[in-house]
């Protein structure tokens, strides 16, 4: 009898979203306050589970220790790339068909770039253009060659397009060339644009005519930018772009490691787009076609309309903050999991 009430308590306390339980209310009640749980998580197809990133969800599927029910599902007809279940064996083959890109001729293509400077900032085709994939490659400076410095941009459009591709001459000495990955060799280098006219192109593309300081997350005429690492591009270009503006692969929640940790790009892009990168000579021209591949891809999730998605939303009273503890204790877990926001802006909310 004694523990009969206590499981029925234990499942009165579940929590909706991913599914732990506490002996206590007021644990629950914790428990969804600091873990911002949405309809924007990636989900379990099958027990409907909501897990922080896709590598979590991985796991309870197809990991070491997953969820058997889920499992036997899954191994039947789940897609291995974007882990969404079909309806049939037979759809996942139609499915798998499509989710599975290739990178195509990407890598040849930046080869065959290499010829020269693509400038297509001013031309008609990429006016319309209103998100944009930026990579750049690194050669060494300073004395033990460990400084990055850009050697080589690339910058395209939502078609992989180039707009812009040119080598970089730096502003310090370069002492490493890191030829066996960058195929850079000085001579490329020597009468390239240099650092400062290319920072102001890339950044003028960008703003499209908006001055930085008036850019808004919405409405405005600045271009969303896309990439990997990208303060770390951004550095080496030296110039700053607002944070609103800004899809990074490396640091989207939903693409990171269960360790909060960035997963790298050549991984991302077997894991979540099925092809291979960065085999061998690297070009700034497959990274840029890679991260557009991945934000297209977290772009078009079908998730739950909501008029205020983020916890930091005024409306959302900042995600149980201001709601009273007896008043959050009497919600029952689906309740409290309708109320709840998420933390960082996803970005099936750009299309
Ligand atoms: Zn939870
Ligand atoms: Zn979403
Ligand atoms: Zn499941
Ligand atoms: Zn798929």
């Amino acid at each position: 009898m004694e523990s009969r009430v206590e499981s029925s308590e234990t499942l009165r306390n579940k929590c909706a979203a991913c599914y732990r339980q506490f002996n206590r209310i007021e644990h629950l009640v914790e428990h969804m306050r600091t873990s911002y749980h949405s309809s924007h998580e990636p989900m379990c197809g099958i027990c409907k589970k909501h897990c922080r990133s896709f590598e979590s969800l991985r796991e309870h599927l197809i990991g070491p220790l997953p969820k058997q029910e889920c499992r036997n599902i899954f191994i039947t007809r789940g897609c291995k790339i974007c882990l969404a279940i079909l309806e049939s064996p037979y759809a996942l083959r139609v499915h798998q068909d499509r989710c599975q890109l290739s990178g195509g001729n990407a890598g040849l293509l930046g080869r065959f770039a290499n010829l020269g400077i693509r400038d297509n900032t001013e031309g008609g085709s990429t006016r319309g253009t209103q998100v944009v994939a930026l990579a750049c490659k690194m050669v060494g400076g300073g004395s033990d060659g460990s400084l990055d410095l850009c050697a080589k941009v690339c910058l395209t459009d939502e078609y992989d397009n180039i707009i812009f591709q040119s080598y970089v001459k730096p502003l310090l000495p370069v002492t490493n060339y890191r030829y066996e990955t960058t195929g850079i060799r000085p001579e490329y280098l020597r009468d390239a644009m240099p650092l400062r006219q290319v920072q102001k192109k890339i950044q003028d593309f960008l703003c499209n005519g908006e001055p930085m300081w008036k850019i808004r997350p919405r409405g405005g005429k600045a271009r969303i930018l896309v990439g990997h690492g990208l303060d770390h591009d951004l550095d080496s270009l030296q110039f700053e772009y607002p944070q609103v503006m800004i899809r990074d692969t490396a640091k989207y929640p939903p693409l990171m490691k269960t360790s909060k940790l960035s997963n790298s790009l050549k991984y991302l892009t077997q894991a979540y787009l099925g092809y291979e990168i960065q085999t061998g000579i690297q070009d700034p021209y497959e990274d840029c076609v890679a991260t557009m591949k991945l934000y297209m891809r977290m772009r078009s999730q079908v998730h739950k309309v909501e008029a205020y998605p983020l916890a930091s939303d005024p409306q959302n009273r900042n995600n149980f903050a201001a709601w009273r503890q007896n008043e959050l204790e009497r919600m029952s877990p689906d309740q409290m999991l309708e109320i709840s926001r998420s933390d960082y802006y996803c970005w099936c909310l750009d299309s």
